[in-house]
């Protein structure tokens, strides 16, 4: 096996890696349930519970049953068309059950192969509709710090500038508005008078800017892979309202949060407002395959149709994948089939009392958990290598980035799987923080 890993090192890109000094990976040899098996480097094999859910994807767990036969009995009928001309049950029968499990005026679907692409095909929505209205000087997109939308280049225009290194695509980089980011904390009042000077701030330039600007894009109620940041519901109603009253499109990136990892089906629910675009995306398919999906409103769909041009320009190659679209329809029919919200209620206490001991270890800034999604944030950036190895020792897998160890478990973790993947981040943080 270490014959492999060399080849790896000398082929492979990972994500965001370098190829003159590649980090150390771990080989897989099989993943069940909630584990991981990987390779230990001396012949042998060691298990982990896998607490990224293979980065938010795997919410039902490895070889999942449901979802194996699913994929199976797909692969039986046909695997992939293509979808110019051509149509098929299972993404007409997922597109049905994503508009009745969306916010209510989101009605149409449009399917591709990964959350970027989804982004993208959101911007084009909001920029086709606002020429399609008249507004052809609306072509920007007003987003806040600290966020993260995808790696192709217009998601990437969206992302937090310095999180996304906007300085090394100086010039290829749409220019953006961004607002502050909005203050921490899910609970946090709205007469806060940290969010009274946000939404004073963000206000100010929507209005500065209205011309400028087709659409809003942020990613409702936590911000992921910006630093895993929960803000408060009544930031997202501001966002709603000046909206409205500029005549932005309000795109909700729900890529991470979809699927009831927040706690509502999408965290929008939260603040009680409807997007004009929807993103979908990782657990669409309970990480089986990939797959994510645009909705939209009536009013969208039909303005861009009816606009110039006269449809809306985009079809990639795998759009609406059947292996793909059959996974997502048993995975959200796995999900709805039980009482998930109890589930994630379940895993957010565990992870709450599980995670409180780390809130007073040397070099802990914050600990924060919002719905099945726990926490540490460092006082400084993290050192990888050996936090990923003092979680391994403990049994668990984590990814840490930046200066944040964090956990968002498959749902089918047990009780005792969460106080394990806590109690394994706490000592890791302990150890390696
Ligand atoms: C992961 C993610 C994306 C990008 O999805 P990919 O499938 O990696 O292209 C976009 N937005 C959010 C909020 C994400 O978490």
């Amino acid at each position: 096996m270490a014959g492999m890993l060399a080849r790896d090192a000398e082929l492979l890109w990972h994500p965001y890696s370098s190829l003159s000094d590649p980090s150390p990976v771990r080989m897989v040899r099989g993943a069940s349930g909630v584990r991981l098996q990987l390779d230990d480097g001396d012949g042998g094999s060691v298990e982990a519970i896998d607490a990224m859910a293979s980065w938010w994807c795997m919410i039902h767990g490895y070889r999942n049953p449901v979802l194996d036969a699913a994929v199976k009995s797909q692969v039986d009928d046909f695997s992939h068309v293509m979808f110019g001309g051509l149509t098929h049950e299972p993404a007409i029968r997922l597109a049905e059950r994503l508009v009745e499990i969306s916010p209510e005026p989101l009605r149409h679907v449009f399917f591709c192969d990964s959350g970027s692409v989804s982004v993208e095909v959101a911007i084009k929505l909001a920029l086709q509709y606002q020429v399609a209205r008249g507004n052809n000087g609306r072509t920007r997109m007003l987003t806040v710090r600290g966020g993260y939308h995808g790696d192709t280049f217009a998601p990437m225009s969206v992302c937090d500038p310095v999180n996304g290194m906007h300085s090394l695509f100086t010039g290829a980089l749409k220019e953006q508005v961004f607002g502050p980011q909005p203050p921490a904390g899910f609970d946090r009042p709205d007469d806060d008078p940290e969010f009274l000077a946000w939404a004073a701030s963000v206000s100010a330039l929507a209005e500065q800017l209205a011309g400028e600007i087709a659409a809003i894009i942020v990613e409702p109620i936590l911000q992921g892979a910006g630093g895993m940041y929960p803000y408060s519901p009544a930031c997202l109603r501001l966002l709603r309202e000046l909206a409205d009253r500029h005549g932005f499109l309000l795109i909700l990136d729900e890529i991470a949060t979809g699927f009831g990892r927040t706690g509502t089906l999408f965290a929008s629910e939260h603040a009680g407002i409807d997007p004009d675009i929807l993103c979908a995306g990782k657990a669409l398919t309970g990480g089986y395959l990939s797959l994510a999906a645009t909705l939209c409103t009536t009013d969208v769909a039909h303005t861009v149709s009816n606009g110039p041009g006269g449809a809306l320009m985009h079809g990639p190659t795998f759009m609406a994948n059947p292996l793909a679209c059959s996974a997502a329809l048993a995975s959200i029919d796995l999900l709805l089939s039980q009482d998930w919200a109890g589930r994630v209620a379940q895993i957010s206490a565990g992870l709450s009392a599980g995670l409180a001991p780390a809130a007073s270890l040397p070099g802990v800034k914050d600990v924060r958990v919002i719905g099945a999604v726990g926490v540490v944030q460092l006082g400084g950036p993290v050192d990888l290598p050996r936090m990923t190895e003092a979680a391994l020792r403990r049994g668990v897998w984590v990814r840490p980035f930046r200066d944040l160890v964090y956990t968002m478990p498959p749902y089918v973790c047990t009780d005792e799987e969460i106080a394990t993947i806590a109690a394994a981040i706490t000592a890791a943080v302990e150890e390696a923080g």
